[in-house]
């Protein structure tokens, strides 16, 4: 199979402008001719959802919340990068564009990253024209904070609840064209299965998350913004329903995985506190604009903070990296905690913990600023703590909370199936190794507002494939899948939860896949996984039937996908010998301990075929071409 990425010719600047006057167009009066299925309604989907209906399409929207308001986007916190350049501050689509490649450890593709910050400035008004209440500064202009790896204030938000209030914006949009009729809107609704159809992705299989029922849908196209997978770690920041069934199901029906590896870990979330707590929860990155990271000196220091003067505090961000301090991205700022913590100076009863402390700020600014800017979430951290954040600094611990990797897609977002499209964080492009704050949002909806609108439409004008029923043999076999599989879990009756297995095989990747992994640790991890798999295929414990509302039978299928997904994703840290972003391979770092890329062998997307559970995948080469950056040995300092 050769992956070819489309990527438009011409120089970057203009490559995007381009290629949408090549792609062919559909005549608005035939747009109604064609019929789109889209699984998932966060920002990626229900952007998409809305504007290809508003564009004439006829749009089936699927989610497995109760509505398409409750997706996981509502999580977002910090904000939304956008190059506006309101803060006169030297920002620019370039610039964007140059910290989102480097952020990703030049492992992303150019052409994709300069468009997402081309067109970052559209989603802003869109979203204003929303109503989307975005900050403001005292005279009325939006306003503006930084986020990790940038030295700029590019981010646009709405306090401490950026998520919900662009989901809502979506969300309007998306109601209104179900009023229109123009989206059919199916709810508490799972996809459990793609239809492929002569080589073209033709509808899928869900099953009805209320009264059982399977039933099956054809489309013309099918979109998936199904989010990511960062609940196969078992805890993440995620909401705990996000997980990775709908691109694991058209991954083993041929679309291509690309860099699985790629984790993101968050370094400010609020400590692991016992053994059974089953989610985690993010402080946002916006909160390192006011906060100070600190850990003790001096090795098992138990003293309470305030008791520790200044000269025996080591706030290692600023010391180690003092042109972007606290700002520090993300993959490195995490790393640089375990290393304290491992060093003995970690806080908090178990020791894993450092300090996020805004005395300073709030002595600098009043705790009414701060308040202003983080109010909800010092309520958050207080409620879930009890901890008051105004009074003591917040202790924060890394924890997994976004994933680079996904679907292999091509410039117009196509999968590797024809007619199948990925958006969002379900997708891999854009971020490379490592994803800046408060570009996810960027991406969700570029893609779903700005991007796929146009490509999709390319798709139907060349590949006019005509229309097809749900009577046709390939949804009965997918049918028959599903039903069979939710069968078969539900016939093991043994004795684990899917939940405890889902947990053995997070603490698993955690201790060997985590933040920092060695060939030794990721070989142990994948002589393991098969065998928690065979232990949920012989002793999984499911209550009940398929036929009614059944959480527990919800729950197996998801860990039973984990449990493939999880060898995949060791496969790609095993093979990728270098250090890049989010995956830290210990054998390849430098003298400073920061991540060593090896440029002349690994710079390339690894995209993985499927050959069946417990088979060798095969590794697909997409090599990255940089044309207008320098390939570098990144730098903070
Ligand atoms: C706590 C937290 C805070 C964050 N803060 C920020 C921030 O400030 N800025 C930023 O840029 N990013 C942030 N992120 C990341 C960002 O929120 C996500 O990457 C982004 O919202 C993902 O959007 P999405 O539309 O791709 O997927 P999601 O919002 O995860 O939506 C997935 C949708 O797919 C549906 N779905 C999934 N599988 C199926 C299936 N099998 N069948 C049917 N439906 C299915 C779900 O029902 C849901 O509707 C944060 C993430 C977390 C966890």
């Amino acid at each position: 199979m050769e992956l070819n990425a489309r990527i438009p010719d011409g120089p970057l600047p203009e490559k995007w402008d381009r290629h949408r006057f090549n792609l062919k167009l559909v005549n608005p009066a035939n747009k109604r001719k064609f019929d789109v299925i889209v699984v998932g309604s966060g920002l990626a989907g229900a952007s998409a959802a809305s504007t290809l209906a508003e564009l004439g399409y006829n749009v089936r929207c699927f989610c497995f919340q109760d509505t398409p308001r409750r997706a996981h986007s509502i999580a977002a916190q910090g904000g939304i990068n956008a190059a506006k350049n309101y803060q006169n501050d030297g920002d620019s689509v370039e610039r964007l564009f140059y910290d989102t490649i480097k952020g990703g450890d030049f492992r992303a593709r150019e052409a994709n990253v300069w468009r997402l910050a081309q067109v970052s400035a559209a989603i802003i008004d869109q979203c204003v024209a929303q109503g989307v209440p975005f900050a403001r500064e005292y005279g009325g202009t939006l306003a503006n904070r930084s986020f990790g790896g940038t030295q700029v204030s590019r981010t646009f938000y709405a306090r401490g609840q950026t998520g919900q209030q662009l989901l809502l914006g979506a969300y309007q949009s998306l109601e209104r064209q179900i009023a229109l009729g123009k989206v059919q809107m199916h709810t508490r609704s799972e996809m459990l299965e793609l239809v492929v159809v002569d080589g073209h992705a033709r509808g899928i299989v869900t099953r009805d998350l209320i009264t059982g029922k399977i039933e099956s849908f054809a489309a013309d196209a099918v979109v998936l913004g199904t989010g990511g997978y960062g609940n196969v770690f078992y805890l993440s920041t995620n909401a705990i329903q996000s997980n990775t069934s709908a691109i694991w199901r058209a991954h083993r029906k041929g679309a291509l995985l690309a860099n699985p590896c790629y984790t993101q870990i968050h370094p400010t979330c609020i400590p692991v506190s016992g053994e059974h707590q089953s989610k985690l929860t993010l402080m946002s990155e916006s909160l390192r604009n006011d906060g100070r990271v600190w850990v003790p000196k001096k090795k098992g220091d138990k003293r309470p903070p305030h008791e520790i003067p200044e000269e025996e505090r080591d706030y290692y961000l600023e010391r180690k990296y003092p042109s972007y301090g606290n700002l520090a991205p993300r993959d490195i700022s995490s790393r640089s905690a375990k290393e304290a913590c491992d060093d003995g100076r970690g806080v908090g009863e178990m020791g894993r913990g450092v300090y996020l402390d805004f005395s300073d700020a709030i002595t600098r600014l009043g705790a009414n600023a701060i308040r202003e800017r983080y109010g909800n979430l010092f309520q958050m951290y207080d409620r879930i703590t009890g901890e008051d954040p105004y009074k003591a600094p917040m202790r924060i611990y890394p924890a997994v909370h976004y994933t680079m990797g996904g679907l292999w897609v091509d410039y117009n977002l196509m999968s590797t199936i024809p007619g199948l499209f990925v958006i969002g964080e379900a997708n891999f492009s854009d971020h490379g190794a490592n994803r800046l704050g408060a570009s996810a949002l960027m991406q969700g909806l570029a893609d779903g507002y700005f991007i796929l609108p146009y490509t999709i439409g390319d798709y139907f004008a060349t590949a006019k494939k005509g229309k097809i029923t749900t009577d046709r043999p390939e949804f009965r076999q997918a049918e028959t899948e599903v039903s069979e599989r939710m069968n078969r879990i539900l016939s093991v009756k043994g004795k684990s939860t899917p939940e405890a297995i889902h947990r053995e095989l997070g603490s698993v990747l955690w201790e060997y896949c985590g933040m920092g992994r060695t060939e030794a640790g990721l070989k142990k991890a994948l002589a393991r996984i098969p065998a928690i798999r065979e232990k949920f295929w012989s002793d999984v414990v499911v209550q009940g039937s398929g036929a009614e509302m059944n959480k527990s039978l919800e729950r197996a299928g998801r860990v039973a996908d984990y449990l493939e997904f999880a060898e995949l994703l060791c496969t790609d840290a095993l093979h990728r010998n270098e250090s890049c972003g989010g995956h830290f391979r210990e054998e390849y770092q430098t003298e400073e301990g920061e991540a060593k890329r090896d440029d002349d062998k690994f710079c390339y997307v690894a995209a993985w075929e499927w050959k069946g559970t417990g088979q060798k995948p095969v590794l697909h080469k997409e090599p990255l071409k940089f044309d207008y950056v320098h390939l570098a040995q990144r730098s903070y300092k």
